[in-house]
């Protein structure tokens, strides 16, 4: 096992740049660079338009990679959420409120690269954080994971990692995929030895530099031998350059592959769980809310992931409880196979529930009518779509025929949404360039205007009711804190808080009056880069 100075990450996407970022961040004296087959992407990582949205990944980033810079802040009350980074500074608790802080100067130590195989032979730890998706056709198709890029980053990895550095499966992986990679290393370099981690990240979109600022627990599982054990020790002293060391947890490496699959399974079983019940509180008068608050106080039970709501959706849960049913019945173990299987089946009623609710309540026809969804990510402040129910629920509307779809993001590009939604709706026209009725809003009023129903698919906080529900004939009350005028350092579209509550206000009032209402979030601007022909994107 070599001494670590220098880790490549394989895969810039949503785990594989914030997770290196943060490593990088909080290890000046390592040099970390991230790869990726895809140009455009690292392009963009190098640019000041990151291809991924996440709150405070701008800062960490600028920082690490463009080091020399020095980093002014003031010191001001900090959001965790928004800027979790500026917490560590230190003595910041000392320093005067609205004091200018400066963060020394460093030296750039991240890096975006498409040269995959020349950074991978340079590493002492190579993460694989490739996609990971589920099977699409061949055997195990719909459940099996998908195992494709992942295998090629192996085969690219043994050809070119240099004797002794660690492999390290980033990605979320069937049990036993060690395994396949210690063959791969045996056949192209045979005789050499390599260490295979497991390294599972539970970072969830939306609030990923949070996790990886503060992670509840980092897995390493390993090999049992000693020179399993230096390797695990190796990753480790990475994390604990700022995680406690008894936040690390080492297990063997089959256990640390299965745990994320446990995880992500766990979690979604409790959204199906809490939807399932609110299906019988609609039946019979019982408040969701009110059981999820009942139960959630029982420690055994806890609060989290109690929200009943249309349903998850992202790019993990469906798919990582699917290679867990794969799992099992390829076990031969069909029951429970079955019963997880059942987390999903729940997760499409749902949804499925709240179109049809929406499609009734509408009169049975949504002919000559326009519907609105605020929020098309699959959950807050991401921009991340991938598996996303408010997609499905727009595919379930269209067949009814509705005059117009109306979507408004805060956080999705325009652009990016209607290439998605052209690419996803195949069977008809859908965007209303091709002439079917979908149309993307930069600006949530004209989304909003004469709409005959609003639905709020993302739980954005720009969307929630202000704490006191206006009623009918009262306009709603703002919150008594004043709003900070100044836009929102993370949000793409610049929106200031002035501007977010006035939509709050809005959607309390009568979505059909919206033409006359004055339009403080018409300044929507989507970032010009991605708008037009910017050389970065
Ligand atoms: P992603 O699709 O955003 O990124 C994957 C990147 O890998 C892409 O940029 C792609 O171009 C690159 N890639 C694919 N094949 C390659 C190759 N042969 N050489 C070089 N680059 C290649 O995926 P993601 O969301 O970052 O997920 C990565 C893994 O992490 C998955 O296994 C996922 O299950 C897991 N995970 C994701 C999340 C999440 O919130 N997204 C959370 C925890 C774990």
């Amino acid at each position: 096992i070599r001494p670590v100075t220098n880790i490549c990450c394989v895969g810039a996407g949503y785990v594989g740049g914030p997770t290196a970022a943060v490593m990088a961040y909080q290890n000046p004296h390592l040099r970390v660079t991230v790869v990726d087959k895809n140009e455009q992407r690292i392009r963009r990582w190098n640019s000041e338009h990151l291809p991924i949205y996440e709150p405070g990944l701008g800062d960490i980033v600028r920082i690490a990679r463009d080091g020399s810079r020095q980093f002014q802040f003031t010191n001001e009350p900090i959001d965790q959420s928004q800027r979790p980074h500026l917490l560590n500074f230190p003595g910041r608790n000392f320093l005067q409120h609205d004091a200018q802080i400066t963060v020394p100067a460093r030296l750039p130590n991240l890096f975006f690269s498409t040269q995959v195989g020349e950074c991978i032979r340079e590493a002492d730890i190579v993460l694989i954080a490739v996609n990971t998706p589920t099977k699409m056709k061949g055997v195990g198709a719909g459940s099996a994971t998908d195992m494709t890029s992942f295998e090629a980053v192996a085969s690219e990895v043994a050809q070119h990692a240099r004797p002794g550095a660690i492999i390290v499966e980033k990605s979320t992986v069937p049990c036993r995929t060690a395994d396949l990679v210690r063959n791969t290393m045996a056949v192209h370099r045979p005789g050499i030895h390599f260490e295979i981690l497991s390294n599972p990240e539970f970072l969830a979109a939306g609030t990923a530099m949070k996790d990886l600022m503060y992670p509840d627990r980092v897995l390493i599982g390993s090999s049992p031998t000693p020179s399993g054990r230096l390797a695990s020790a190796a990753l480790a002293s990475v994390y604990a350059a700022w995680v406690p060391r008894s936040r690390i947890l080492t297990t063997n490496v089959y256990s640390s592959e299965l745990a994320k699959l446990v995880a992500n399974s766990m979690l979604a079983q409790r959204i199906s769980s809490i939807n399932s019940i609110s299906a019988i509180c609609e039946k019979t008068g019982a408040n969701v809310d009110e059981i999820a608050a009942s139960i959630g106080s029982d420690p055994r039970i806890g609060d989290k992931f109690l929200k009943a709501g249309i349903g998850f959706g992202g790019s993990c849960f469906k798919k990582d409880i699917l290679s867990l049913v794969y799992l099992a019945e390829s076990l031969g173990l069909h029951e429970v196979g079955e019963y997880w299987r059942q987390v999903i089946v729940m997760n499409e009623y749902q949804r499925d529930r709240f179109s049809r609710r929406v499609i009734a309540c509408l009169n049975n026809t949504l002919a000559g009518k326009k519907i609105t969804l605020l929020g098309y990510a699959f959950k807050a402040n991401t921009s991340d779509t991938r598996e996303s129910p408010a997609l499905e629920i727009i595919k379930t509307l269209l067949v009814e025929g509705p005059r117009e779809i109306a979507i408004f993001d805060p956080c999705c590009n325009p652009v990016v949404v209607r290439a998605e939604i052209k690419a996803l709706v195949r069977d008809q026209p859908a965007l209303k360039e091709d002439g079917g009725p979908i149309e993307v809003y930069s600006s949530a009023y004209e989304a909003c205007a004469s709409s005959h129903a609003v639905l709020i698919t993302t739980e954005f906080d720009e969307f929630r009711n202000t704490p006191k529900a206006a009623s009918k004939d009262e306009p709603a009350s703002l919150p008594t804190k004043s709003p900070d005028p100044r836009p929102f350092p993370n949000r793409p579209n610049g929106q200031t808080e002035t501007e977010l509550l006035s939509l709050h206000k809005y959607l309390l009032s009568n979505a059909s009056t919206a033409e006359n209402v004055d339009d403080p979030l018409g300044r929507y601007v989507p970032e010009p880069a991605c708008e037009s022909d910017c050389p970065d994107c």
